[in-house]
């Protein structure tokens, strides 16, 4: 278990959560009142078009003294691209990022710290997934290629809830479509990762994102992208020795 002076920084990457922020976020305060560390929860507003941003400014006002931050893309890029300024906003020892559409469960939080320092990742596998039907068949479409293409063994690489230590997630260097392979990615930076069964909900409010035709045809070709780099990656040992 990480230490309790250990900073955090809870990533939440949004695009049109509105009715979702403040439940989410509640949750979350709930959460980290079990938590000494110091924390910070930076929204990273994806180009919403609802009210999510004026929802995340009535939390700022709702929990006056916990850190909220909230950093707005000009439009929207898609979750990589809201990840990755999510990473680089942080300031915390350790980074924690969920979904905000309550389909994550905050109350899994502490049991990915567990096992950080141990590990360098700790990636959320949602045992028992409250998807529809038609993304459940697509992930297990997308999970056999995955691990045929990459001989990749983890079991759920789609699930947002991650602990990492910054050091390593920072050091990634993210593209689109990278959010599906943050685990390999990390173990090619010489990251040790673990995962950890978490719980799963249907969503409640607002619409899913990501459907059966944008998680198949260009998810391919990333995994391709990122079969290249695993295989020329550069690895070696050298010591000085004059
Ligand atoms: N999201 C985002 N930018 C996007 C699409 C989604 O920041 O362009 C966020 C979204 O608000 C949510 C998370 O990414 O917090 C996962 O999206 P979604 O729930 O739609 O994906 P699904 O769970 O259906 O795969
Ligand atoms: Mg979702």
């Amino acid at each position: 278990m990480i230490s309790e002076t250990t900073s955090l920084s809870i990533v939440l990457p949004v695009y049109n959560e509105e009715e979702n922020i403040e439940p989410l976020t509640t949750q979350i305060v709930q959460c980290l009142e079990q938590l000494k560390n110091p924390t910070e929860i930076i929204f990273i507003d994806d180009g919403s078009t609802d009210n999510s941003v004026e929802q995340m400014k009535a939390i700022q006002v709702k929990f006056p003294t916990r850190t909220f931050r909230i950093v707005q893309l000009d439009r929207n890029y898609g979750l990589s691209t809201a990840m990755a300024a999510g990473f680089k906003a942080a300031r915390g020892d350790v980074i924690v990022t969920l979904d905000a559409d309550l389909q994550n469960d905050p109350a899994d939080i502490p049991k990915l710290l567990e096992q950080l320092p141990e590990y360098d990742a700790a990636l959320g596998w949602r045992v028992d997934r409250k998807d529809t039907l038609i993304k459940k068949i697509s992930s297990k479409i997308a999970n056999f290629f995955r691990k045929k293409v990459l001989d990749d063994p983890i079991h759920d690489t789609g699930c947002s809830l991650k602990a990492y230590k910054a050091t390593y997630i920072k050091r990634v260097k993210m593209f689109k479509g990278m959010h599906r392979f943050l685990g390999v990615l990390i173990a090619m930076e010489g990251g040790k990762i673990t995962e950890v069964p978490v719980s799963h909900h249907p969503r409640k409010y607002g619409k899913s994102k990501y459907g059966f035709w944008n998680r198949l045809i260009s998810p391919f070709l990333d995994l391709l992208a990122v079969r290249w780099m695993k295989k020329r990656a550069i690895r070696y040992e050298a010591k000085e020795v004059s």
